[in-house]
């Protein structure tokens, strides 16, 4: 069978070259036509942190289109979605103590952050969203005006009069955890900075090269939003459901947010799926004020059902992350030490772990030379510079390490 050749991907606006034509996918692990089998280190950029085709999931979507249920239902109330919605609730927000209502924006991520703006300026009145630098938060307009990496909005007329960009954790060298600065331009009416209706912010930023916000900074800015009435939204899309370890990515800094989005791996099988979680007194929607064809998609109801119960009712899969992570961290470190002449720094949490490098051509020759060694990463941060590992979180500890021996040898053939 013939692959497409790279022009052509372009114009197809994919981002990623990979050689090869995928046909079957196991766990960790995706195969080519011709059997070579590739360690999955990109997994969706987040959407798979079950890995491929787990079989509990898998058996539970099988047994469900084999029964004839409903496949399409849009506002009816079905089975699948009554399970999802009482599962969610027992097994993800009643042992955390959260309150949310959940919302069905659109299928996707970029749906979630979508319905989240909408929401906040219909609730406050007012129109402006701040956002951080190098945020990264969908391809539709509204969540590409909040996203701070310049180069996605690309070319595309992006509308930001209402956004206001402000410095993510440690732009500023770390030197003000306490955003000191941002209540002062608020609070002073000389400074032109208006009240915004929210802040939106990824607390591990995904596609802006796997940046670490502190639990402090976090807090600080939980605390200003509450202190002006201003939302928080927590875009969870990619760092949520298990990323960084607990379900949510904000658990450990003990802030709870407005608003939460996720999407990605709540299906956990790869479907398209999305939900907005709201405080309860933020629902504030008439009917049909934020609607779409595909939001609440039964399939994606059924996986979701049984990847809460498979991996969420007890803490094992929490604690895999976390011994793994660590594992993933220390092997990362001896690389950047290998290579500190190249300005090599490692960073990360849970499973979200990444190596940067001063200069991008190194990152890409990296994936590149992985990608012929079996396996699969992709480049993340401002200018691509940074080399992001998001393997499955169930991904077997050999599996992990020759991923890592693979990563280890990339480098090397990179800086040849
Ligand atoms: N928010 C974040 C943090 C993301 O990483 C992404 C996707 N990379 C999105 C939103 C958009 O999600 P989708 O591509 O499903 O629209």
């Amino acid at each position: 069978m013939r692959i497409f050749e790279e022009t052509e991907s372009q114009v197809r606006s994919y981002c990623r070259g990979w050689p090869a034509l995928f046909v079957r996918s196991k766990d960790s692990h995706v195969f080519d036509e011709h059997g070579k089998s590739y360690l999955d280190f990109f997994a969706g950029a987040g959407a798979l942190n079950y890995g491929h085709n787990h079989p509990v999931l898998k058996n539970a979507l099988l047994e469900y289109l084999t029964d004839d249920h409903i496949v399409h239902s849009l506002d009816m109330y079905t089975e699948a979605k009554a399970r999802f919605l009482e599962t969610f609730r027992d097994v993800i927000l009643r042992p955390r103590g959260l309150e949310y209502r959940v919302q069905f924006p659109g299928p996707t991520g970029t749906n979630a952050v979508e319905a989240a703006l909408k929401i906040a300026r219909k609730v406050t009145g007012r129109t402006t969203i701040a956002r951080f630098t190098n945020s990264f938060h969908g391809m539709t307009l509204g969540s590409l005006a909040v996203t701070g990496n310049g180069r996605k909005r690309h070319g595309a007329g992006v509308p930001l009069e209402h956004t206001l960009t402000l410095p993510f954790d440690q732009y500023l060298d770390g030197s003000t955890p306490d955003l000191l600065w941002l209540r002062r331009l608020i609070e002073d009416s000389s400074s032109g900075v208006g009240l915004p209706a929210a802040v939106i912010v990824e607390t591990v930023q995904g596609e802006g090269g796997i940046n670490v916000a502190s639990p402090e900074w976090l807090r600080a800015l939980s605390l200003l939003c509450s202190e002006h009435d201003m939302l928080l939204i927590v875009d969870d899309v990619q760092m949520g459901c298990g990323r960084t370890g607990p379900f949510f990515s904000f658990e450990e800094s003990g802030v709870v947010p407005d608003v939460v989005c996720l999407s990605k791996s709540l299906s956990g099988y790869g479907l398209p799926f999305a939900v907005t979680l709201l405080r309860p007194e933020l629902d504030i929607w008439e009917p049909g004020e934020h609607n779409g064809t595909f939001r609440g998609y039964n399939p994606a109801f059924v996986t979701a059902t049984a990847a809460l119960d498979e991996f969420w009712r007890d803490g094992i899969l929490r604690d895999t992350v976390d011994r793994n992570g660590s594992f993933v961290d220390s092997e990362l470190r001896l690389i950047a030490d290998e290579h500190a002449d190249a300005g090599a720094t490692v960073r990360g949490r849970g499973l979200a772990r990444a190596v940067a490098f001063e200069d991008a051509n190194i990152a890409g020759a990296v994936c590149r030379n992985a990608f012929e060694r079996g396996l699969l990463l992709e480049t993340a941060g401002s200018d691509d510079e940074v080399v992001k590992l998001l393997p499955p979180l169930t991904t077997h500890r050999e599996d992990l390490d020759a991923g890592l021996s693979i990563v280890a040898d990339s480098v090397r053939a990179a800086r040849k």
